[in-house]
Formats: C-alpha cells, sequence, structure tokens
C-alpha cells in the first residue's frame, strides 16, 4: 500500500544459548548465541581522531561504525537493528515455551502459529500444495466481468494484495468519522519509479525481476516458455499500473489523497470493472461515499484491465498470489523469493534465520496477544511512569519554542499551542488488548494460518466502518523498536520495545537520556508541525490554522530543508530526496531542539554537578550538553548494503542514520556551542535551516 496508516514513525521500519534444550524434528534450529544488550552512551563507538566541528557522525559514531558490518542476514545495521534484534531474541523465547508447553489458552494459540512457522519440514513435504486452492480460483476466471467478485476473494481469503487497497480509516475532514478508503496498490516492485525510470541500473533491475518472476512459474510447474510469457505480462501490467500511480512525494499532500466519491462515481472512473461485485465479496458493510484516494489510478486499471488479454489478467493475478505465499511454501519457493527480494534487491548475503521470520510473523499475527507477556517480563513498571515524566518535560519545551519563535504571529502561536495541548500520549503498551478468540490457527497449516490472520485483521478494520474511534487502539505491538505520530487521532506512541537502551536507561544522567529517547519524543511531537501534520488541526481534521503569511514564512523555511537535504548522498549517484524525507527531517530538526531546551530547564534547577559521575561539570571528559549530542548521534550509528541505501533513497521518507545525526546537528547553533565550534564550519554552517 502507498498510503501510511500512521504520519510519521521513528523509523522505517521494525537468539537463546539452546544449546542444552531439546531442539524437536519439527522445529527449524533456533539462535545460537544471546544478541547483547545495547548500551546507550557508548564512549568505545566515539572515534577521537575525527573532528566533532567537521564530521559529528564520525566523531560519534566512527569506532563503531568500523566495528559493526552488516551482518550477513542484514541489509542495515544500525543501534534500532540491534535494540530489535535482541527484542526478537526475547520474543523467541517466550514463543518457543509457548510452542512446547503453553499455559493459557491464548499462548496455545500463538505457540501453535509460531510452532506452524518453524515446521520447515511440513513446508518441504508440502512443496507448492498450498497454494493450490488460490491458483483454481484464479483459474476459474473466464470473463472480465468476474474480476471484481475475484480480487474480493483473494484479498479477503488470499491475502493478496492485487490492484488497489480497501480500508477503512479515519476522515481527513472528521476525524470522528471512519470510513471507507481506496488506496493504489498492485506493484512488486518497491516504487513505481522502479518501473519507469530508464537509467541502466533500473533496467538491470527490471530484467532481473522479470527472470525471477520467469523462475517462480517454472517452479510452480509451467514451462519455461510458458512462464516468460506470464512473466511478461506480470511487467507489462505492472508497469501500467505504475503509470496511472501517483509519486509518493505528492501523496504526502493530504489534498492530493482526499477525494470523496459516491460508489457510482468510482464506477464511472472504472467502467470495465464491476465494483458493486467486489464490495459485496470483500466483506465490507454499507457505507454511500468513500474516500477515492487517487481517482487517476482507477482509469488507468480500468483501461489496462480493457486492454490486456483474460490470460495476461490471470498471470498478474497468479504472480501475486506466488508471491504472496513464497515464504511459506518448501525450500526452492523460499530461496527463490530471497534470491531477488532481499538479496539482489537489497544485497542480503544470507537468509533471516528462520527462528527470527517466525518470531517476527508471529508478532505481526498476533502482536498484542505475544505483547501481553512480553511486557510483563520486559517492561519494569516505573519505565512507564519515568516515561511519562520525560514526555511532560518535552511538552513544556515545545510550548516554550513556539512561544519564543521568530517569524510565526501570535494569532497562529495559540493555534498551534492549541493543537500541543491536545496531543495525547500513549506509552508502552494499549490499556486494552485486543481479543484474538476469532482467529483459527492451525498448528499444520502455516500459509492457512497467515491468510486467515490477515483475514481477521481485514474483518478488524472493516468493522470500525461508520463506528466511533477507539482512541485507545495502537498501530504497533509492544515490542516494536519504533514510535509513531499519528495525524487524525493527534497522539504520541511509544512501544514498550524503544524505551530501554541506547534510548533510555533509568541508570545515566538526564543528558544521555534527554538526547536519546527525549530526541524521540521530541521528534514524534514535532512530526504535528511538519508539512504534513500542521494541515491538521487539534482534533486531528485537514483545516489550515495557520494565517496566510506564517503559512508562506512555514513554506520558505522546509524549502530550506528539502534543498539542504537533496544535497546529501547515500551512494554513488544517489542523493536523499529532500521532499520526500520533509516531514522526518523536519520532526529530527524540532524534535532535538526541544529535547534540548528540555535538558537546559532541568540542569538549570538541579545543576549538572548534582548528578552522579560528574567531576567538575563534567562526565567521561564531557559537558552534559556534548554528552546530550553523543547520545542523541550515536542512535543512528550504522552500517548499510549499498542496493539498500539505493532502495530506501527512494522509498523511505526517513534520511539516513548519517544524515539524521548530521543534518540535525548543523542545523542547530547549541551543538556547535556545546564543541567549541566556529561559525562557518561545516557542522556549523552560516545558512543553517530552521523550521521548528
Ligand atoms: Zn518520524
Amino acid at each position: 500500500m502507498n498510503l501510511k496508516l500512521f504520519a510519521g514513525c521513528f523509523v522505517l521500519s521494525l537468539g537463546v544459548c539452546l544449546g542444552q534444550s531439546i531442539v524437536r524434528p519439527d522445529m527449524a534450529p533456533g539462535p545460537t548465541s544471546e544478541p547483547k544488550q545495547p548500551i546507550i552512551f557508548d564512549l568505545s563507538a566515539i572515534d577521537k581522531t575525527a573532528d566533532p566541528c567537521m564530521d559529528f557522525y564520525k566523531y560519534a559514531c566512527g569506532n563503531w561504525v568500523a566495528k559493526n558490518p552488516v551482518p550477513a542476514d542484514q541489509v542495515r545495521w544500525g543501534r534500532f537493528n540491534e535494540l530489535a534484534e535482541r527484542n526478537t531474541w526475547l520474543l523467541y523465547s517466550e514463543l518457543k515455551a509457548a510452542a512446547e508447553s503453553p499455559k493459557t489458552p491464548l499462548q496455545k494459540k500463538y505457540g501453535d502459529y509460531f510452532a506452524a512457522c518453524m515446521n520447515v519440514d511440513l513446508a518441504d513435504r508440502f512443496g507448492a500444495k498450498p497454494v493450490q486452492p488460490v491458483m483454481a480460483a484464479i483459474d476459474g476466471l473466464k470473463d472480465k466481468k468476474q474480476l471484481g467478485a475475484l480480487v474480493a476473494e483473494l484479498q479477503k481469503k488470499y491475502a493478496v494484495g492485487v490492484f488497489y487497497g480497501l480500508s477503512v480509516q479515519q476522515d481527513q475532514k472528521d476525524s470522528s468519522q471512519q470510513i471507507a478508503t481506496a488506496m493504489q496498490g498492485g506493484l512488486s516492485l518497491p516504487d513505481r519509479s522502479y518501473y519507469l525510470a530508464d537509467d541502466a541500473r533500473s533496467e538491470k533491475l527490471r530484467g532481473q525481476y522479470v527472470d525471477h518472476v520467469t523462475k517462480m512459474f517454472v517452479l510452480l510447474g509451467d514451462s519455461r516458455e510458458k512462464a516468460a510469457a506470464e512473466a511478461h505480462s506480470v511487467m507489462a501490467i505492472e508497469t501500467a499500473l505504475a503509470k496511472g500511480s501517483t509519486d509518493r512525494v505528492e501523496l504526502r499532500d493530504p489534498a492530493k489523497r482526499y477525494h470523496i466519491m459516491t460508489k457510482a462515481e468510482l464506477q464511472g472512473l472504472s467502467p470495465e470493472y464491476d465494483w458493486r461485485a467486489y464490495l459485496a465479496g470483500v466483506g465490507i458493510g454499507e457505507f454511500s461515499t468513500l474516500n477515492v484516494a487517487t481517482p487517476d489510478y482507477y482509469k488507468a486499471m480500468n483501461a489496462e484491465i480493457d486492454s490486456s488479454s483474460l490470460d495476461a489478467i490471470r498471470s498478474y493475478l497468479r504472480w501475486h498470489a506466488l508471491r504472496t505465499a513464497a515464504p511459506a511454501l518448501s525450500k526452492p519457493f523460499v530461496d527463490e523469493n530471497f534470491n531477488f527480494f532481499s538479496a539482489t534487491l537489497q544485497g542480503q548475503k544470507e537468509q533471516t534465520p528462520r527462528w527470527k521470520r517466525c518470531t517476527r510473523s508471529t508478532d505481526m499475527a498476533m502482536g498484542e496477544a505475544v505483547g501481553q507477556d512480553w511486557v510483563k517480563q520486559n517492561f519494569p513498571p516505573d519505565a512507564k511512569a519515568n516515561m511519562e515524566k520525560l514526555v511532560a518535560a518535552l511538552e513544556r519545551a515545545l510550548g516554550q519554542d513556539i512561544q519564543s519563535l521568530p517569524w510565526m504571529s501570535d494569532e497562529t502561536k495559540v493555534q498551534a499551542k492549541e493543537k500541543l495541548d491536545a496531543i495525547r500520549n500513549k506509552i508502552g503498551y494499549p490499556e486494552n488488548w485486543r481479543n484474538y478468540s476469532a482467529l483459527t490457527v492451525k498448528r499444520d497449516d502455516y500459509l492457512g494460518d497467515l491468510e486467515r490472520s490477515s483475514e481477521f485483521e481485514r474483518a478488524h478494520t472493516f468493522d470500525k466502518l461508520g463506528k466511533p474511534v477507539d482512541e485507545k487502539e495502537w498501530g504497533m505491538t509492544p515490542p516494536t523498536v519504533n514510535a509513531y505520530y499519528s495525524q487524525s487521532q493527534n497522539d504520541i506512541n511509544f512501544p514498550a520495545g524503544i524505551l530501554q537502551p541506547p534510548f533510555f536507561d533509568n541508570g545515566k544522567d538526564p543528558a544521555v537520556n534527554f538526547g536519546g529517547i527525549g530526541a524521540v519524543i521530541g521528534h514524534e511531537m514535532t512530526h504535528g508541525f511538519d508539512d504534513q501534520g500542521s494541515k491538521f488541526d487539534a482534533k486531528g481534521n485537514l483545516r489550515p490554522w495557520f494565517t496566510g503569511e506564517d503559512g508562506a514564512k512555514f513554506t520558505e523555511r522546509t524549502d530550506c530543508e528539502v534543498k539542504e537535504y537533496d544535497g546529501f548522498q547515500v551512494a554513488e549517484g544517489q542523493n536523499l530526496n529532500g521532499k520526500l524525507t520533509l516531514g522526518e527531517n523536519t520532526a529530527d530538526n524540532g524534535g532535538i531542539r526541544i529535547a534540548f531546551q528540555a535538558l537546559e530547564e532541568v540542569l538549570a534547577s538541579q545543576g549538572a554537578a548534582a548528578e552522579p559521575g560528574y567531576v567538575d561539570g563534567k562526565r567521561d571528559g564531557y559537558s552534559p550538553q556534548q554528552r546530550f549530542f553523543i547520545s542523541f548521534g550515536q542512535l543512528w550509528c550504522q552500517n548499510q548494503t549499498e542496493q539498500s541505501a539505493r532502495v530506501l533513497a527512494k522509498t523511505d521518507p526517513h534520511s539516513s542514520g548519517e544524515w539524521r545525526a548530521k543534518g540535525t546537528v548543523q542545523n542547530f547553533d547549541e551543538f556547535g556551542k556545546a564543541f567549541g565550534c566556529k561559525a562557518g564550519q561545516p557542522m556549523m554552517p552560516v545558512n543553517a535551516c530552521r523550521v521548528w
């Protein structure tokens, strides 16, 4: 899907010493070693040969980068990954215990889900058999008039996302209403540009993609000739859909993805496609109007359905069914799927071990079931209270920041303050856990479990249609190492998974915690005021609240960031896209500023010298301000494959780690002051950008 559920999260995202334990023959092997516990403010990561005023990333992270190459089963390795790896490992032990000796019916259910995924022998014995029912359904398409009903069946029953997605979301202009939303989709490559760009690298990748699709059809049993023809059809249809899709940068503008229509108007966009049959089949309730996010897409889809042969359409559907099921099929399918999507596309050297894949899959399917036990073991009760204090400190700081903004009128400041005061905080895990009783899990049917889980989620989402919003619901599971801000709910959300080192350590000084989790909190709050968030008011409705003059000044300031980040290179010939990353960059830049202000307030009230470990105002040789920036910079230490850097530059609204560290500090003069930089040095430029 091209539309995200959340406005802005923090990263894209998202083992056990079992030497002596019994590994059941039907379980894939588990981890062989315990991932190390990440630490906050890592002195050994600092490269003291680097000059912080010239290249702060090299200074804060140089030794870490040198000592932490990308592991063979990853494409990117940073501090988030370190923590996520440990959370996955902790979760694995819980899932394994539940699979072997569950103590509650809920543990039995998620234990069975995990066991089904881990049963690699069964998957290999089944071969392509689990995918036969969906293939039979597709083969039953004898007339294009039946396509709407078939797409409904594929999406609902088989979790196969073809052509577009249908969801229920809060109405952008009336957040109290939950309405149906149709979103463009139906592609396999990471972005529409992969189909359309005419550079040599893109052309080569398209050739590799067609080869991959061919190989997958051959594995399914088709002749090479037929498989090649099918792959050609897939490429042709996806290319047409890509052409009809709206660019992801354009979609950042809420108005560009908001078009309320009647069902008859939607039908008018694509007369060859039976929307009535689709809507009846997909299991959504009655409605009179919906948001058709990108109307032109449905015209392009209609033209492609009209001009394609029935065979070509079946090939497109068969491919998506196969691609969706591949990770749950036998080894040849899993391997070939890995070869293209992970190795070729992203530069991953080895497959992610099955125990990690299954742990994540179970978390994705039943996150609020496994999360209940996870937080009991891994989220100490005082962590929530400590977070609440930090959030309150950041809220005060943002309030002061708004008051002191040199460019904003008092009239707009009143509105901004109103929005800030209305932001709700959710910390750790949900107050009310999801009920999974309607989900059926079978220990010997992993693909079926994936399909039923998808259907369960779809039903849950569709059930929201026309109902009041559940403000207590979460969009991330408790062990997730991430955070998010929701535009429609105007709330910030911090899962338990991120409230640990390297982000937060109760035993450390405030300087280090404000530079870590403080900057994360500030980032999420600032999302409420970035280029997208600022278009929504305190109630989460799309409504201009800037005066016209302030709106122009805001755009002038965000343009400064767009130009600045456009200039940052992540691989040879590949720069960041300043427009794509604008919201995240604004949140990073505003976030560090208010986290720093909150720290200064603490220091003013209690003094650095009062902190344990400080001698003559320094600890480990650094002032509190320096510790703040080093702690922040070290959140972004990372290595990544060149391929992954290229994919993310085109698709990820977040800048790469190096530039999240450097771009942010070079726009904030307090950094230069803390490290004694001279105006005009790279980390203290004279033309720094500032929005908030
Ligand atoms: Zn963000």
